[in-house]
């Protein structure tokens, strides 16, 4: 067996030191040389600072307390996200991370409450989840040790809205800590082996030639290895995803920070809103076929809630991905490797989870192309649905207001897409498929919340009699707004338990 031992990363924002976190944590330095390459002048793109629940898994993998980390990286709790105005203006729902209700017996819960909304005999359905409900007041805390399985308390998916930046520098100082080396500054050039071309080294500015085996690209949009090397591709989505700049800035916090990421629908595209613990971070994720760049920095600052820090940042870029995400000795994770734009919060989730699959994957030093076919047929299916999840998001909404909307409403969409949207129109139902990322869960609150109300529900329902469904959904309603009536305000949580010092303090 000929094992691989030099592992070069290109790359350090939040990407390259997630993979070098993860990597050194479970190859270790015994067999394997780790090295990342990072240029401060270069920087790092900066924003990404809401996350999924999946990155508590990436943590306690590595071991980090969960405290020190809310307090190193000034985050706060996300119990999902708030789309405000994107069915139509005036409406919102909340796409919460936990189960809504609880099933009958086999009946999905949303099953159950289909049939009670078409009667007019049930309330919104976020009335029914613990996290939405607990999201729109204000309210949060983890599950408590001692509730027994059946409360929804027992089951509060959460993440969080951190400072990627502050993110970044401490797994830095993790992987550095456990032996990964660094090398500061920029890289010239790619050095490709003949015949068969894979990376053989890289040469820094100042001539240093840096040798690996398998390369990891967390290189940033410019994809230096994946793209300006290797010629890879890229598949473009602006088609169905046509929001292509952001704008982003951040402001003082104002009141207390809510436990969710608030979109805002915009004339041109979406606003977010994330609160941390010391400021807010914004930004105005646009279409620049529908809006200038000086009007959306207008529209962006004159629809803060808080004072502005700095003048807004602006960045461009393509949804899609590579054509390959493993091409060769070269894994492009992060923004390297594609990106969806960033509504649903899903780029870091994605590092996380195509680290995952490398290490699954991890190959020998002759780079069977069984493992790299492997792998990029997991990732295109990965991010593919993610992609459909998205515009379903754009797609379907009563909006005609702006010619933005207007093209999104009318626009074509994925196959695949059309067909769950109709399967779930017709009779409520939707299958995950595989291992895909967003939950049945996911799909039904958007759909709903995007106005794909169901003409009918699973005819099983029908063997409930009236009176034992209302005492079913009463019952539900009725624990989680007694549950979350018990739960602390966010900002209480935060400062009983994981305030952070002001920057500079910690
Ligand atoms: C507008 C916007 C909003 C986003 N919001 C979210 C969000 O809410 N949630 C989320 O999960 N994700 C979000 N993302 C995505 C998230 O920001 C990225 O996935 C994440 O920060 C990872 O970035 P990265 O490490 O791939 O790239 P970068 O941060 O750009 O890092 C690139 C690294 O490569 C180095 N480098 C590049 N070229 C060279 C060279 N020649 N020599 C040496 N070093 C080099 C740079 O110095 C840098 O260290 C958002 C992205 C955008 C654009």
């Amino acid at each position: 067996m000929n094992r691989i031992k030099n592992i070069v990363i290109v790359g350090g924002g939040s990407a390259g030191w997630m993979a070098a976190s993860a990597l050194v944590k479970v190859l270790g330095t015994e067999n394997y040389s780790i090295r990342l390459i990072e240029s401060e002048e270069i920087g790092i793109v900066g924003v990404g600072e809401s996350t999924l629940p999946h990155l508590r898994l990436f943590n306690n993998m590595l071991g980090i307390n969960e405290i020190e980390f809310v307090k190193e990286t000034q985050a706060t709790f996300k119990l999902g996200i708030q789309f405000v105005d994107w069915l139509r203006e005036g409406q919102h729902y909340v796409h919460a991370f936990s189960p809504t209700g609880r099933d009958y017996g086999r009946l999905p819960f949303h099953q159950c409450w289909l049939k009670a909304w078409r009667m007019g005999r049930a309330s919104p359905i976020g009335d029914y989840s613990l996290t939405a409900l607990a999201a729109e007041r204000g309210k949060f805390m983890p599950s408590p040790n001692d509730v027994p399985a059946s409360s929804p308390l027992s089951n509060i998916a959460y993440s969080y809205q951190f400072d990627a930046g502050l993110y970044a520098q401490w797994l830095r100082r993790y992987a550095e800590a456990r032996g990964v080396k660094r090398t500061e500054g920029k890289i010239r050039q790619t050095v490709l082996r003949e015949p068969d071309g894979f990376v053989d080294a890289v040469v820094m500015e100042n001539g240093e030639r840096i040798d690996g085996d398998l390369f990891i690209d967390c290189s940033g949009f410019r994809g230096l290895l994946i793209e300006q090397a290797l010629h890879t591709g890229y598949e473009d989505w602006s088609h169905w995803l046509p929001c292509n700049r952001a704008l982003a800035v951040p402001s003082e916090s104002f009141g207390q920070p809510t436990p969710y990421t608030r979109v805002t629908a915009r004339p041109a595209g979406w606003q977010w809103r994330i609160p941390l613990q010391h400021r807010v971070g914004n930004g105005y994720v646009y279409s620049s076929n529908h809006i200038s760049d000086d009007e959306a920095a207008a529209y962006l600052l004159s629809h803060l809630d808080g004072k502005p820090l700095a003048d807004p940042r602006p960045l461009r870029f393509t949804s899609g991905r590579r054509k390959k995400f493993w091409n060769k000795n070269v894994v492009a994770l992060g923004l390297a490797s594609g990106f969806i734009e960033p509504l649903e919060s899903t780029s870091i989730f994605l590092v996380q989870s195509g680290i995952a699959r490398l290490l699954d994957l991890f190959p020998e030093a002759d780079f069977n192309q069984v493992l790299i076919d492997r792998y990029n047929a997991q990732s295109v299916f990965e991010w593919e649905r993610i992609r459909d999840f998205l515009i379903l998001h754009y797609n379907a909404t009563e909006r005609a207001d702006t010619p933005f909307w207007d093209y999104c409403r009318t626009m074509s969409i994925p196959d695949s897409l059309r067909g769950y949207i109709e399967l779930f129109r017709n009779s409520g139902r939707y299958f995950r498929d595989a291992d895909e990322m967003f939950t049945v869960t996911s799909w039904v609150q958007v759909m709903i919340g995007q106005g794909i109300l169901p003409q009918s529900y699973h005819p099983v329902v029908d063997q409930l009699p009236e009176a034992e469904l209302d005492e079913f959904l009463g019952d539900v309603k009725n624990v989680v707004a007694t549950c979350v009536e018990a739960m602390p305000m966010h900002q209480v949580f935060i400062d009983n338990y994981c305030k952070a010092p002001p920057l500079g303090l910690s």
